[in-house]
């Protein structure tokens, strides 16, 4: 055995493996770069999803002539010098191996001039500079990565279809644009621009940008501070909704990160609103100290953990439910159908690509994919500047003029006085109906349209918060039972009606025990519907032994949907003037009138307007 010390270009090349997994990560590490050197333009060319070119330019400060070769090398860097400054980094890279792990495995050229003297040329060839010469003095950084991985075939072997690596690609880009708003970003592929930002720091755009135009437009602003956090962003209406989470970004001090806590505080917001396995479409910004936050020191990984992260997410549900409370959430019955489908259809192209796609292994051709590539139908983000956010302003501004009025006339509590608690009823328009159609559907109608009213689903939401706010009262009233109820339960199942015993008394359960797994009910709560207590009272015993930690609000909740349900008017079935009046009347009341509590739509409508294009007296 001999032991050698391992040449530059051996020990680059190994850095590289872990430093350059394909061609997305070069695309991250060369932003990341560009950004650190201050620069307000970045754009990305990418030929074959990086596989055969990849050009970062940016207007950064640049490399000083006499540096220009350092910056390749091993350990080189210009962000930290000393121990102390290990601490203190406000950049996004500061370990000095990009560089040099990128030039290892590739072609590549850099020119860059710090806009004071000639720029400086060099091209490398798997790590050995070959060339040098003096460039133009345009101020900024120029990098083209050619044959990415020519030296080392088994990592060139690993790569997916273009159509993957382009989503990685897109993925780090989109990441980069949310974290850096105020620099515009571009990306190209194959000669054509797939993906552009303004760099005006305007969050919305940028989420017209990556989520798509349909998705934007239907987002509203959402906005919290609490005594540490501030928190700011847009939420899209629970209408428009994703199958993965892939479509909830949270950006954290300018930084993008993943956290599951903070992404179910968002899901939790939307409680009900959304269908079932459907999650949401939301971009949060917040700002905190950085004392509160412990970001993974390892630059790569993204998972975050806050201190004080109860506050965090009760904050952020709050505020969602609060913005979701305020609008008017009725689809529209023409965009419902197949339109938004094709559009929807675009988006997740576009953005799940990444995610979906690495995962499924069928292996495709190159060249089949380019015309997939081609179907890529990216959102221009400038047009929406004209469109979006002046309709958003305006509704926020009206509402802001209208709760002004309603509070000079006292009608409103101010908002200190306001409690989450309170709902904000009639949110709905008054109805009028007119009939009933397939004995499931009610029609409606007043000033602005039709509507069409899913009668189950309504009256499933109305007898949902009936219970829910019943459930949720501890009432010292109950109602003695003339026969008193027995039940029979396993072992098991009695152990675990012992350790809860508390928590069902707080819903108004005592239960007696009565022999060794036979309990006896004397009374129930006075909101038992009449005639199901036994029902009622196993469901919420069932609810608790099959959950066996006790969630008092989630026991409520589901015992809440599932009596809803249950006792709820189904389809096919009559309904007179008077009851449809009645079911309107009462889902108006309700405080979240537009999803039953699976997140199924109640109401759809039809405008005026929808109804004079449809039959072309407008056009
Ligand atoms: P790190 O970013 O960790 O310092 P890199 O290998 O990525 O290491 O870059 C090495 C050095 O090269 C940086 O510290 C920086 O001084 C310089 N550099 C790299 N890219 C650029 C750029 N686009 N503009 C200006 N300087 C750059
Ligand atoms: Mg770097």
């Amino acid at each position: 055995m001999k032991i050698i010390e391992l040449p530059d270009y051996l020990a680059n090349k190994i850095a590289a493996g872990e430093v350059v997994e394909r061609p997305a990560s070069v695309v991250k590490e060369l932003v990341e770069n560009s950004v650190d050197a201050k620069s307000s333009t970045i754009k990305i060319e990418v030929v074959e999803a990086g596989l055969q070119s990849i050009k970062i330019t940016d207007d950064g400060i640049g490399i000083p002539r006499d540096q220009c070769k350092k910056a390749f090398l091993r350990h080189a860097t210009s962000k930290i010098s000393n121990e102390s400054d290990l601490f203190h980094v406000h950049t996004l890279g500061f370990r000095g191996e990009a560089l040099a792990s990128i030039a290892a495995v590739s072609r590549l050229q850099v020119k860059t001039s710090t806009g004071e003297e000639a720029g400086t040329i060099l091209e490398l060839e798997g790590g050995t500079i070959i060339e040098e010469s003096r460039g133009d003095a345009r101020k900024g950084t120029e990098i083209i990565v050619n044959d990415l991985f020519y030296n080392t075939p088994a990592r060139l072997k690993y790569m997916k279809t273009v159509h993957t690596e382009l989503g990685h690609i897109t993925d780090i880009v989109n990441r980069m644009a949310f974290s850096h708003p105020n620099i515009r970003f571009e990306l190209w592929h194959n000669e054509k621009r797939i993906f552009k930002t303004s760099g005006k720091g305007d969050l919305l755009q940028i989420a017209a940008s990556v989520y798509g135009m349909s998705a934007a437009k239907k987002m509203i602003p959402v906005k919290t501070q609490t005594l540490d956090y501030k928190i700011e962003g847009y939420i899209a209406k629970p209408e428009i909704n994703r199958a993965t989470r892939n479509y909830m970004t949270t950006i954290v001090n300018g930084r993008f990160i993943k956290s599951i806590a903070l992404a179910k505080a968002i899901t939790n917001g939307f409680h009900t609103l959304l269908p079932i396995g459907r999650q949401p479409i939301v971009v949060l910004r917040v700002e905190m100290d950085p004392i509160l936050i412990d970001v993974n020191v390892h630059p790569t990984k993204l998972e975050v953990r806050f201190s004080k992260e109860r506050e965090l997410y009760q904050a952020v549900e709050e505020m969602i439910k609060k913005a979701l409370q305020q609008e008017t959430l009725i689809p529209s019955g023409s965009q419902t159908n197949k339109k938004k489908e094709t559009t929807v259809q675009n988006e997740l192209d576009l953005t799940q690509t990444s995610i979906d796609i690495s995962r499924s292994t069928i292996p495709r051709e190159i060249d089949q994919n380019k015309s997939a590539l081609k179907e890529l139908k990216l959102p221009e983000s400038n047009y929406i500047k004209e469109t979006e956010p002046q309709h958003i302003k305006n509704n926020q501004e009206k509402k802001q003029m209208e709760q002004q009025l309603d509070h000079e006339e006292g009608l409103v509590p101010t908002d200190e006085e306001t409690t989450t608690d309170i709902p904000h009823h009639n949110r709905v328009p008054p109805l009028y109906p007119i009939g009933q159609h397939h004995g499931t559907y009610i029609l409606a109608q007043n000033d602005e349209g039709l509507f069409i009213i899913d009668q189950h689903a309504a009256q499933e939401r109305v007898k949902y918060e009936f219970f829910r706010e019943k459930i949720g009262k501890v009432e010292s009233q109950v109602q003695d039972l003339l026969v008193p109820l027995t039940f029979d339960f396993t072992h098991q199942e009695a152990l675990i009606i012992e350790e809860y015993k508390e928590e069902l008394q707080k819903v108004g359960l005592f239960l007696e025990p009565f022999g060794a797994s036979t309990y006896v009910v004397r009374s129930h709560p006075n909101w038992f519907p009449k005639g199901e207590e036994e029902d009622v009272l196993r469901d919420i015993v069932n609810q608790l032994i099959k959950d066996k930690q006790i969630n008092i609000h989630k026991l409520r909740e589901e015992v809440a949907i599932l009596m809803s349900c249950k006792r709820s008017i189904k389809a096919n079935h009559y309904l007179n003037i008077k009851d449809m009046e009645k079911l309107l009347t009462d889902l108006r009341e309700c405080a979240d009138p537009f999803t039953c509590p699976h997140g199924r739509p109640i109401i759809i409508q039809f405008t005026k307007y929808e109804m004079e294009k449809m039959f072309k007296r407008v056009m």
